[in-house]
């Protein structure tokens, strides 16, 4: 193993078919809410992913709460519970098979990566969790495109990497 223990991060990356189906089926599922989900896979396979795990989209119920904080809900934003990504992402390391991926989906709208999914995951120049990004479109109910982001390095921005079907 060489000094980077994430290579993932930067992509390009591999999916297996099934996953990205089963990614498909998510944002389906919750439209018009986004969806949101991590895809793993083996670390010693380092650009493969081969399992995905739904999460539950958050938004809706800050929104609930505090909708000064959080005005937006799950229509156009989406949040993953922060405590259950932290050991999600642990997990996945203790099992050598790292969370690679967080996913969401975007209802209606692009699968372009918003300045709001670059301030939620990159601050200070810094990547905030390990992972690349998936996004994907959702226009009318149907899946209409699908896109890979990853970080660009000394940054808080964000570049499209490929994403290859297996
Ligand atoms: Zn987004």
């Amino acid at each position: 193993m060489t000094g980077d223990p994430q290579p993932w991060i930067r992509g390009p990356l591999v999916i297996d078919a099934a996953v990205l189906q089963e990614l498909h089926a998510h944002a389906r599922d919750t439209y018009p809410s986004e969806c949101c989900g991590f895809v793993s896979g083996p670390r010693v396979e380092p650009d493969h992913l081969t399992t995905a795990m739904r999460e539950e989209n958050e938004a809706d119920k800050y929104h609930k709460l505090d909708p000064e904080t959080f005005p937006r809900t799950s229509k156009t934003y989406f949040k993953i519970n922060e405590l259950r990504a932290t050991r999600a992402l642990a997990a996945g390391e203790e099992n050598d098979t790292p969370i690679k991926v967080i996913y969401h989906s975007h209802c209606d709208a692009g699968a372009y990566f918003s300045k709001e999914d670059a301030a939620t995951f990159a601050s200070n120049n810094t990547l905030m969790w390990p992972c690349a990004f998936i996004v994907v479109s959702v226009m009318e109910g149907e899946v209409r495109d699908t896109k890979l982001w990853v970080h660009e390095p000394g940054t808080n921005g964000f570049r499209e990497s490929t994403l290859t079907v297996r």
